[in-house]
């Protein structure tokens, strides 16, 4: 699927737009000045597939910690700053390789000049966020409002002849995103971050992320997205993997296919799925394994399957693209099923 054509910016040595490739973001919620809390959160991020970092900067120390914590962790970091235009002059001069700063908020014309002055010099990109339930008071809520909320913040970028820019459009309704990113990509040749902003929980984000950020990727809309969640950091980056293997965006990731159970079923199928989930959480292949209750429809229904097992009378079957290839007990399913997916080489897509 060919992404939206939108112009090319490097975050730290990760591209986002101009390319196929949609990349995952995450916000830390540890207080940043607090490095030894926010490098371990951040390396867990890592670790899952977080591929850049943003931490929230609300004072001058926050701004500072920016140097020690880039100096412990790999991935590119982003400094989020509202309003005070000194805190984004220090993460800059700390080493920040992105800001995350509407210009329009701030009033110093000078203190605007300088970062991006500072931000030319370093080429570090400013992604303008645009939130539908803060905009301007001149504006009345709409997708429309929001478009022009951000030419309002854009003129002032583009008058510095500053055009290495990110924007995003966030609303905690779904539809909203999804008419207000169109309309951006209609509107402005910048890439885009996606999502959907104060989501809730892990299954309301889920399912609103989903729905939002899902039509938006199908229609090559997007060059990089957050999902938020109201929980732990990591679920945001598993959620934003599951999605775009959904979408097929991206294929180092495992996909499990498991039946929903019946009167048919043949063992106790629901812990396998889910220590299987779990193990799949740190394989990074394009693999599909089935998990399946009987024999009955088994390997045919899960066909597309790389690698599979269907519950038998005392027994499982092991199966590979829907041929059966030999009978196992069923204490053996776990072990066996890790056992393929360690040795499965070739992809299916
Ligand atoms: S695979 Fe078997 S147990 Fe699972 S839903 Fe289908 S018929 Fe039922």
């Amino acid at each position: 699927m060919e992404r939206t054509n939108t112009r090319k910016i490097t975050v730290g040595g990760v591209q986002i737009g101009g390319q196929n490739k949609v990349v995952i973001q995450s916000m830390t919620n540890t207080k940043t000045k607090d490095v030894e809390a926010t490098v371990k959160q951040i390396k867990t991020l890592e670790k899952v597939g977080c591929e850049i970092i943003r931490v929230a900067i609300l004072d001058i120390e926050d701004a500072r910690a920016v140097k020690e914590i880039k100096k412990q962790i790999s991935i590119p970091l982003v400094s989020d700053i509202h309003f005070n235009p000194d805190f984004a002059i220090e993460a800059i001069k700390a080493g920040t390789d992105k800001i995350r700063l509407n210009p329009g908020n701030i009033e110093d014309e000078n203190k605007i000049k300088e970062i991006v002055e500072l931000c030319k010099e370093r080429q570090i990109p400013i992604r303008i966020g645009i939130n539908a339930g803060s905009l301007n008071k001149k504006y009345k809520h709409s997708e429309e409002a929001m478009i022009e909320s951000a030419k309002d913040h854009l003129r002032i970028l583009e008058a510095l002849d500053f055009h290495d820019i990110c924007l995003s459009f966030k609303s905690s309704d779904p539809l909203e995103c999804i008419k207000a990113y169109r309309l951006a990509s209609e509107t402005f040749p910048y890439p885009l971050h996606l999502g959907v902003t104060e989501a809730g929980g892990l299954i309301n984000s889920a399912i609103k992320s989903s729905v939002a950020l899902g039509n938006l990727l199908l229609d090559g809309i997007g060059d990089t997205i957050r999902i938020s969640i109201s929980d732990d950091p990591v679920e945001e980056v598993k959620i934003a993997k599951k999605l775009l293997r959904a979408c097929k965006l991206k294929l180092d990731v495992p996909n499990l296919i498991s039946c929903p159970t019946c009167g048919r079923i043949q063992y106790d199928m629901l812990p396998i799925v889910k220590e299987m989930e779990e193990y799949l959480e740190s394989v990074n292949k394009n693999v599909t394994v089935a998990i399946m209750g009987c024999p009955v429809n088994g390997p045919q229904e899960a066909s597309r399957a790389d690698i599979g097992v269907a519950g038998a009378k005392d027994s499982a079957i092991l199966f590979k693209k829907g041929q059966i290839v030999k009978t196992i007990a069923q204490d053996e399913i776990v072990s066996t099923l890790k056992e393929e997916i360690d040795k499965f080489e070739g992809a299916t897509e």
